[in-house]
């Protein structure tokens, strides 16, 4: 962190967002006097009040844009404002702007954004990943402390990895969705990404808990580890997903997905790691164990069709969710239909983007009539499997043994690649879903997961996940924040903080 301020907080983030174009919208002229002094609790992060932060752009906060990246509501004004913004605004944040996305979350790069491309502040020929590409971009930048995304199969987690910054994806539940805009509601999680470990659990200690306005939202139960427990990160029994166990999943993707030989091959190699992550995954595994953790190898039987039955699932839900945006409620429509049947047709042809169409059209494909047994239910059932296999190895001590103990936290890769070049680079996009695989379990099981920065290969971080049990957010935040103080990370050149 350099030590002097280079220029005005303003004039920092402008030049920085020529540069990487990480917001939607902008608050102009932000007042520098806001920034808290250095006090009690700021350098732990328990402090908020004064911080700016970013929202991405399918999170409503009121006055300001929610266009979820799509032409189909650019230019759309919330009316009211997210529950967990709200939070933040009542702890003394507040917001400064609104950060680029794929459209409606639907991506793994930034660019399927209907508005503008986002570029990674380590190198900004690549990717910030997405889907929330712009909040990490903006976190890794310092243009703010935090910034809150969605995760639905990854969209914290992968960003925060292609960005170097702290990503958590909270237990499903954990956090009021009232405000996010839907794409796979009984996937997804409002997260958090965050210059420090410790900022990111100030904010979830903010975030979290019951609202009224969202049924599925709960507060963690009564026998959770209390949020600020154990900060000296006592030993723990960490599960490692072992090489061989990605190798068989792997060879199994290539093995049993539907599909030409080569497109078999396509998605097992989209998947497989390359040679700076594996890299990148030994570091963090040789420091876990110096930092005194036990680890474990471990395998998940129902990896392989992680993928499979995600994209399944949040097309289906996708589908139904996106049937609002017709045209009559809000967003733009044509200016002429015969109809009101046409004007949903045109609003949605020249609204939606590509990818989002061909989500629907999947969507409404495994869904339709007579079918749902053979793609939707049999996805459902994967899912249980994928949820049963985490909580054998999580759960209750039942499970364990002195050979095989319960795991406290399990490691595993975030994504097979550093960010990648403009327009998908080597990893087109039928390749960027499956390399989804390594995220989207923690989706489809409902747990936390945490993805934290570890290594610096060629230029570009990478980061790593542990996932935890439900509601042990604070049992990761704890591992983490021993691990970043042994190993802090470094930032971009040019990188500043203007808070403490
Ligand atoms: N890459 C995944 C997808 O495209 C994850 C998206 C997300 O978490 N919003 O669906």
């Amino acid at each position: 962190m350099a030590s002097t301020a280079p220029e005005t907080y303003w004039a920092y983030c402008s030049r920085w967002e020529e540069q990487i174009r990480a917001f939607i919208e902008m608050k102009a002229g932000a007042p520098d006097k806001m920034f808290p002094a250095a006090g009690p609790g700021a350098s732990q992060g328990t402090g908020l009040a004064g911080l700016p932060f970013a929202v991405k752009d399918n999170i409503a906060v009121q006055g300001f844009s929610l266009s979820c990246g799509s032409k189909l509501l650019e230019g759309l004004r919330s009316p009211y404002t997210a529950t967990a913004v709200q939070k933040l605004e009542a702890a003394g944040a507040w917001v400064l702007g609104k950060t680029n996305l794929d459209e409606f979350g639907m991506g793994s790069s930034t660019d399927n954004s209907a508005i503008q491309q986002t570029n990674n502040p380590w190198d900004t020929s690549r990717v910030a990943g997405g889907s929330s590409g712009g909040s990490a971009a903006a976190v890794a930048a310092g243009i703010v402390p935090f910034a809150l995304g969605s995760d639905t199969g990854g969209s914290v987690r992968q960003p925060a990895s292609f960005c170097g910054v702290v990503g958590l994806k909270p237990s499903y539940g954990a956090v009021s969705r009232y405000g996010l805009v839907a794409y796979a509601s009984s996937l997804e999680s409002i997260g958090i990404l965050a210059d420090t470990t410790a900022r990111c659990r100030a904010v979830f200690g903010a975030i979290r808990g019951k609202d009224p306005l969202d049924q599925t939202s709960q507060d963690a139960p009564a026998g959770a580890a209390p949020l600020y427990g154990d900060p000296s990160g006592s030993p723990k029994v960490i599960g490692v997903l072992s090489a061989e166990a990605i190798a068989k999943a792997l060879a199994a993707v290539a093995a049993g997905i539907e599909g030409s030989p080569s497109t078999k091959e396509t998605a097992a190699q989209a998947a497989s790691l390359e040679q700076e992550v594996q890299q990148g995954f030994d570091v963090a595994k040789t420091r876990l164990a110096a930092l005194g953790h036990r680890l474990r190898e471990v395998e998940i039987p129902s990896l392989k069709y992680g993928v499979p039955a995600y994209y399944t699932i949040a097309t289906a839900e996708a589908s139904a969710n996106l049937a609002r945006f017709d045209g009559v409620r809000y967003g733009r429509r044509p200016s002429e239909a015969e109809n009101p049947e046409d004007l949903i047709d045109k609003t949605r042809e020249a609204g939606f983007g590509p990818e989002v169409k061909l989500r629907i059209l999947l969507g409404t494909f495994v869904l339709r009539s007579g079918f749902q047994d053979r793609y939707y239910l049999r996805a459902q059932r994967i899912r249980m499997g994928i949820r049963r296999s985490f909580e054998e190895l999580l759960g209750s001590a039942e499970y364990g043994s002195a050979e095989t103990p319960r795991c406290d936290a399990i490691l595993m890769p975030v994504f097979p690649t550093r960010a990648f070049g403009r327009g998908g680079g080597t990893l087109p996009p039928f390749a960027q879903k499956a390399a989804d695989l390594y995220t989207c379990c923690a989706n489809l099981a409902g747990l936390p997961a945490l993805a934290f920065p570890v290594s610096l290969s060629g230029g570009l971080p990478v980061g790593v996940q542990l996932l935890g049990r439900a509601f042990s957010e604070a049992a990761l935040l704890d591992l983490v924040e021993a691990y970043e103080q042994a190993y802090p990370f470094p930032h971009p050149a040019a990188y500043h903080a203007f808070w403490p």
